[in-house]
């Protein structure tokens, strides 16, 4: 592993996946080994390997299941489905078997939101469309140590499910056909194309590419990189795993385009830990570009124009889609958000400046060259230009990717997935925009409704504050712990949430929820933390009775429970008696 790499300490990452890869966890004398070929110091790796959930210091069993825990998986029964594996494999969630086999736990999205439930084994293969009879199925190939690879191959069968085509998802591509334009264009000329074009990235910050490019462009530096953003970790969002899949070549070839306006010679996709199952398929078509010349030294013949594409795997860091924690993974350290400024334009992957693009922003450059921008323009709002795809999912006929012209309204999106008796949406993940019903005549666009791409829907037979909980776990999770606000607020607002779903919250709970909201709003590190109160406060502006049904008095309660406290104390004491519960139920003697 580390001679594929060359001792490359900056490729710390991947040589600390493709070694547990190999071991199966990543022991002490595994990371001694790893710090001494690359130059760094052992509790340097060590940091590195414990920041990133996928990674594990202690063995993990020959099998590791992770149950997708988002919340349309959960609303299609993962979790009575776990429960069963659990209850099959005689394991407790969260813990390894005596015998070392197996283990069971939650991720937070496994990004198979259209076809779920779905769960991930040993972080590289999905299995999706989970049902009691192959939860049974699964645990059986368990027992009988079948290795994961030679499971029946329909339960790994991932579908595109792509319902709506536009522009992007339903044009034909050649690939090389872009380059051609831009190379006749030059690179002034194809810069021009994109800011014409009005395109802003597609990740959901929605920044001008074209002026993200000049920037990079125009920053000091000898060297400059291109960066894909292929980490789509917001729960709910898919559209980047069906464009890697079936659009690879326009992807590759708009961050070609990206490298030939700023002149980077190199170039990264960073692909989350959970599509790892795309790999080998990327690195094909990576090889077949190279081979005709779209990838390499003197691209298309054209000499100096020069630059290749690395895949680079995530582990499981929902914080690493954030740009400069993105960065910060690909140097090999801790996934941690940089501070900004300076931005990665000037000062981005290893110093270097960098321009980081979501995928969809890079198929869109593409199809820009080929037919001009002044035509992307003509498509959408004039403040929104072009098409957007929409990952839908949740209460509906019809989940998959839907392509439309930013500026479509949402009552439109909903009438096309078959969703019926809608009571609200989720727009761009938990870190989005939940829309109660009279909402729904608001369009997607950067003037009114921004989405990274993902649209949940709820029918009225869910339970919203059961969904906001759900998000608050979620934030729990995947706070990276670098600044005290995130790391310590959203646990509190996990735990304020669970007191209210328990039935021991006040009109105080209320009021402390409300706090938690402001503070972190105010005062976290990066945008992770600041949203995390988000789904928090469009269900209790929007669904408040769901919350207010919770609450088991309007002032203050205890948030102990004196009595379940106890109960570890009559575990072992044996005791069950009515004089070992609070409040006793009969006098007791001393
Ligand atoms: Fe990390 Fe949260 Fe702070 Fe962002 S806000 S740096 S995710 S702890």
């Amino acid at each position: 592993v580390l001679d594929r790499h060359a001792h490359q300490p900056h490729a710390l990452l991947q040589i600390l996946r493709e070694l547990q890869a190999e071991l199966g966890w990543l022991p002490r004398q595994a990371l001694m080994a790893v710090a001494q070929a690359t130059g760094r110091t052992v509790a340097d790796v060590e940091g590195v390997a414990s920041f990133y959930r996928f990674l594990h210091l202690v063995p993990v069993g020959s099998h590791r299941v992770l149950f997708s825990d988002n919340i349309t998986d959960r609303m299609l029964g993962s979790a009575a489905l776990m429960e069963r594996l659990c209850q099959r494999l005689g394991v407790k969630p969260g813990e390894v078997r005596a015998d070392g086999q197996v283990s069971v736990a939650r991720c937070s999205c496994t990004g198979l939101g259209d076809q779920g439930p779905a769960l991930l084994i040993n972080h590289h293969q999905v299995i999706t469309r989970l049902t009691a009879d192959r939860v049974d199925a699964i645990a059986d190939c368990i027992e009988r140590q079948v290795p994961a690879d030679q499971w029946p191959a329909e339960w790994m069968q991932v579908e595109d499910q792509v319902r709506r085509e536009d522009v992007l998802l339903g044009t034909p591509f050649t690939p090389g056909n872009a380059l051609r334009v831009a190379r006749t264009l030059g690179r002034e000329g194809t810069l021009d194309q994109v800011q014409r074009s009005g395109l802003r990235g597609r990740g959901g910050a929605g920044f001008a590419t074209g002026l993200k490019w000049e920037l990079c462009r125009d920053a000091p530096g000898a060297q400059r990189c291109v960066v894909c953003n292929a980490d789509e970790g917001e729960p709910g969002t898919f559209k980047d795993r069906v464009l890697l899949r079936r659009h690879a070549d326009l992807v590759f070839e708009g961050m070609t385009l990206a490298a030939w306006a700023v002149g980077a010679s190199r170039g990264f996709v960073y692909l989350r830990g959970e599509y790892r199952f795309l790999l080998e398929a990327l690195n094909e078509v990576l090889q077949r570009r190279r081979a005709a010349g779209l990838l390499g030294t003197g691209i298309q013949g054209e000499a100096g124009f020069d630059f290749d594409i690395e895949i680079h795997v995530g582990a499981g860091a929902y914080v690493c889609g954030e740009e400069s924690a993105l960065l910060n993974s690909l140097e090999g350290h801790r996934g941690t958000p940089r501070i900004r400024p300076p931005f990665p334009v000037e000062v981005g992957y290893l110093g270097q400046p960098t321009t980081v693009n979501n995928v969809e922003t890079f198929c869109a450059a593409a199809h820009i060259l080929l037919r001009g921008g002044d035509w992307w323009a003509g498509l959408g709002t004039p403040k929104s230009t072009g098409t957007k795809v929409h990952a839908i999912s949740g209460d509906c006929a019809r989940p998959g990717l839907y392509e439309y012209p930013l500026g479509t309204r949402i009552e439109q999106m909903l009438e096309d997935c078959g969703a019926t008796d809608t009571q609200a949406v989720q727009v761009g993940g938990p870190s989005g925009t939940c829309l109660s019903v009279t909402e729904f005549g608001r369009s997607i666009a950067y003037e009114d409704v921004p989405s990274a791409g993902a649209l949940m829907v709820f029918d009225r037979r869910r339970d919203m504050f059961e969904v906001a909980r759900n998000f608050a776990h979620f934030f729990a999770h995947e706070s990276c712990g670098f600044c005290t606000p995130c790391r310590v607020g959203t646990e509190l607002l996990a735990r304020r949430m669970d007191k209210l779903a328990a039935g021991q919250g006040s009109r105080h709970d209320m009021t402390v929820l409300q706090e938690l909201d402001t503070l972190l709003h105010q005062s976290t590190h990066c945008g992770l933390g600041a949203a995390a109160c988000n789904p928090l406060r469009d269900t209790l502006l929007k669904f408040r009775p769901s919350y207010e049904r919770r609450l088991q008095s309007l002032h203050f309660l205890p948030a102990l429970d004196l009595d379940a406290e106890l109960s570890i104390a009559r575990a072992a004491t044996g005791r069950q008696d009515a004089a070992a519960h609070w409040p006793p139920t009969h006098p007791t003697t001393s």
